[in-house]
């Protein structure tokens, strides 16, 4: 049976910035994924919106690990290589009432330790956000927010992880813990049993699951709350930063945010579903979208979309055990209670990510503190580098990369301008990609106008060719999604 010092379970951005973390001590750390990617669940279906940390109410854990998290979010790019932008963003206010409840954000944001919040007049605003609701009654400006190119942090982490050393197993799935006198001894998955010392559970919407097995918290319960988008035309209209209505009982509300890839997307939505797979767009949720976004920008038509998704948040039933008020809703980041060897990272809903690194630092601490022999590598690799990007190169570096490599030389991807090389280069980096939405995660293949109308069959014969497969083995997103069935030119006659 294979051996680990820590499994971690999800490979998501807390997984995978965990992972990082801890591959700076002397460990042997396993990560397991039950998809076939790195980032394949909520991480990668979010706003990518890096919060100042003015939103969660003072005293919760997610209050103060937003406010950390965002700190830590500067060196993190420049370690790991990603797109990362302190843009900052605004709170609109819309009517008298509303402009109240900005000042009541404002104090909120100071008492989490925000810098730099500022309440901004109709005419500072309108001259930032020239087509803004004409009634807007002024704004919350927070300078320390930010975007992110959210499927490259999670790649980032675990590629940064597997060179220090970290193992991932992906298309491997939790079943059971393996226990012996109260102390976790391994895990049971699908694909076999493997003896740990440590797991950590960053199981996203499923960690109420993986806690009940180990008998913890059986109140506890993730109820998965979906958010609808629909990513604009650029063509069509683009906004230069990120706007926010006040938020209201339902969360944040629907916003308008430009993305580091120079897209403008709206949503989210907020529901409560009762599958935690069920990532549809809904009429309801697009009718909502519509109503919504005309109170921030009148006039934005939903006409202008060319691509909806949705993303599931993991909402949670944690009470907040250090504040005055009774918040049910926090993050459940602990040691279990009832079983030693075991950390719990649950109801990581928004600002999660924003939070993610401080959430991989809380989980170090924790291991630390129950007394984990924890001895750093004489030598650790802090820094990532990113692949070359065609469209982001000049003309001479295009054409040096093509003399190196002539597939850099083939268009792929028209919308988006990605080339053959780049794709092939994924599909061999340190955590492969093996599936169509795995290549547009990290190349954005497919992500433009025609959605992967001209690129889809070409990725399929690339990702064939490469990792020498048949190609009814080559699917969108893992095993159930393949793209062909069989071959049509060789059925017999009679059948179709
Ligand atoms: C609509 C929406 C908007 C959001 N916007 C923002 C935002 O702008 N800013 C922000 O800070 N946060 C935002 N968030 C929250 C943020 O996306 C999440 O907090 C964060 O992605 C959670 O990461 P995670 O690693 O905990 O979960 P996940 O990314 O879901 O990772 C968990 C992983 O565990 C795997 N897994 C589950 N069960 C098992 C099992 N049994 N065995 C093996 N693997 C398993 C899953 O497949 C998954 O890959 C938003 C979320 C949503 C849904």
């Amino acid at each position: 049976m294979d051996s680990y010092d820590v499994v971690i379970i999800g490979a998501g951005v807390v997984g995978c910035l965990t992972a990082r973390f801890l591959s700076r001590y002397q460990l042997r750390i396993l990560v397991i994924e039950k998809e076939s990617d790195v980032g394949a669940g909520t991480s990668s279906a979010n706003s990518a919106l890096i919060h100042a940390g003015y939103d969660p109410l003072p005293g919760t854990l997610k209050a103060a690990l937003n406010v950390r998290g965002n700190e830590m979010w500067d060196q993190l790019a420049d370690e790991l290589d990603f797109d990362f932008e302190r843009c900052g963003d605004y709170v609109a206010a819309i009517g008298e009432d509303e402009f109240q409840q900005l000042q009541i954000l404002k104090r909120q944001g100071e008492q989490n330790g925000v810098p730099g919040l500022k309440i901004l007049s109709v005419d500072e605003i309108r001259k930032r956000i020239p087509n803004i609701n004409p009634e807007v009654s002024g704004a919350l400006f927070a300078p320390t927010a930010g975007i992110c190119d959210t499927f490259a942090v999670t790649i980032a982490a675990a590629e940064n992880a597997q060179m220090n050393g970290v193992m991932f197993r992906f298309d491997t799935c939790f079943e059971s813990f393996l226990v012996e006198k109260h102390r976790i001894v391994g895990i049971r998955t699908d694909r076999g049993d493997i003896r740990c010392q440590w797991v950590i559970n960053a199981a996203g919407l499923y960690a109420d699951e993986v806690m009940h097995q180990a008998g913890s918290h059986p109140e506890f319960m993730i109820h998965p709350r979906r958010g609808e988008y629909c990513v604009f035309d650029p063509a069509c209209f683009q906004i230069d930063t990120v706007l926010f209505p006040v938020p209201s009982e339902k969360g944040k509300g629907v916003l308008f945010f430009k993305t580091t890839h120079g897209n403008t997307i709206v949503g989210p939505t907020s529901e409560f579903v009762d599958c935690k797979e069920d990532k549809a767009v809904s009429v309801t949720g697009l009718r909502y979208l519509e109503e919504q976004m005309q109170r921030l920008i009148p006039g934005a038509d939903l006409r202008w979309t060319i691509a909806s998704f949705s993303g599931l948040r993991a909402s949670g039933n944690a009470i907040c055990t250090n504040s005055d008020v009774d918040y049910s809703g926090d993050f459940l980041i602990e040691s279990d209670k009832t079983v030693k060897g075991l950390i719990h990272c649950a109801g990581i809903e928004s600002p999660g990510l924003s939070a993610s690194p401080a959430i991989a630092e809380r989980i170090c601490l924790l291991l630390e503190q129950s007394g984990f022999e924890m001895i750093e590598k004489p030598y650790w690799n802090p820094r990532r580098k990113r692949r070359p990007c065609f469209r982001h190169l000049t003309n001479e570096e295009r054409n040096e990369l093509i003399a190196q490599d002539p597939r850099y030389g083939r268009i792929v991807c028209r919308c988006e301008m990605v080339t053959e090389g780049e794709i092939a280069a994924e599909i061999h980096a340190p955590i492969p990609a093996r599936t169509y939405d795995a290549i547009k995660r990290r190349t954005w293949c497919g992500t433009g106008r025609c959605q992967g109308g001209f690129d889809m069959i070409r990725v399929v014969e690339i990702l064939t060719r490469e990792l020498n497969l048949s190609s009814e083995k080559i699917s969108k997103n893992g095993p159930g999604s393949e793209f062909i069935f069989s071959e049509t030119k060789n059925q017999r006659s009679g059948q179709c």
